[in-house]
């Protein structure tokens, strides 16, 4: 599904990420955990081409994102057409830590808008499917409500309503409960695990150890723009192979 061979991206004269590997596989939630600063974000950003990298390959389901291969044997990347970048946005939902709603429009409208502007739905069925997502999100009693009548965790969960209009066949989270109150956290990790369950395939990048411990299938650590390990929640948590891992862990656990 979504595969990054040697990705590397620097920004002025620090290297960010310094050439990472990974793959997800259709269906698979991976957890990315690590120090402020490690990459995590800018790594998620360029799953979707919202950076451009400086060397390696992104693919999704195996089409290379946001550039061509180009030049003899194709040694180089040619960025594609703005019309392309979006035709593969539109199959990655990402969900930040900011929610980021239109804030004149209600939860329903805010879900609606992708669909029908973007994908030229008709009204009544983006309404409908619209509708469908804020009842499987837990608020199909709030759908009139305009982002100020919502709590934060309330808002987060329509944005994530709001991503999964776009019927993405990834999604790609970050630190989407690092700005909500404590007591808010559990309901949007409660909905990213329904979606875990239902099969969606997530990348989450997230400070919360117990999520990533019972949802994900593998957790990646991510240190100084290095992809250090990855592996099933239990062997990551428990049998660190770095030294660098466990020095991260015996913070955060
Ligand atoms: P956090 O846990 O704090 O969100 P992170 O692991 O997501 O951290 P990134 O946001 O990916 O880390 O940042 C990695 C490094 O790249 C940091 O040193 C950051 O200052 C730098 N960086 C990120 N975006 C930019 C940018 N647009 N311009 C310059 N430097 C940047
Ligand atoms: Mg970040």
């Amino acid at each position: 599904m979504l595969r990054a061979r040697g990705v590397r991206k620097r920004f002025g004269d620090t290297e960010v990420l310094k050439g990472i590997d990974l793959e997800v596989r259709t269906g698979e939630v991976l957890c990315v955990i690590g120090p402020s600063g490690s990459g995590k974000s800018t790594l998620l950003r360029c799953f979707n081409h919202l950076e451009q990298i400086d060397a390696g390959r992104v693919w999704m389901d195996g089409e290379l994102v946001g550039y061509e291969e180009h030049g003899p044997a194709g040694r180089t990347l040619r960025e594609r057409h703005a019309r392309d970048i979006r035709r593969q946005r539109e199959r990655i939902g990402m969900v930040f830590q900011r929610f980021h709603l239109f804030p004149h429009r209600t939860a329903l409208q805010n879900v609606m808008e992708g669909p029908v502007t973007v994908r030229k739905r008709p009204r009544a069925q983006a309404e409908k499917h619209a509708r469908e997502l804020l009842d499987q999100v837990g608020l199909a009693d709030r759908a009139d409500h305009y982002p100020r009548q919502l709590s934060g965790g309330q808002q987060q969960r329509v944005a994530i309503a709001r991503a999964l209009a776009m019927e993405p066949t990834l999604m790609l989270f970050d630190e989407p409960t690092s700005a909500l109150d404590p007591e808010l956290v559990g309901e949007v990790l409660g909905v990213m695990r329904d979606l875990a369950r239902s099969g969606m395939t997530m990348v989450v990048v997230t400070h919360e150890m117990g999520f990533a411990r019972e949802v994900a299938d593998r957790v990646l650590f991510m240190d100084q723009g290095a992809a250090v390990e990855a592996g099933p929640p239990d062997e990551l948590f428990t049998a660190p192979r770095h030294d660098r891992t466990r020095a991260f862990l015996s913070t955060v656990l």
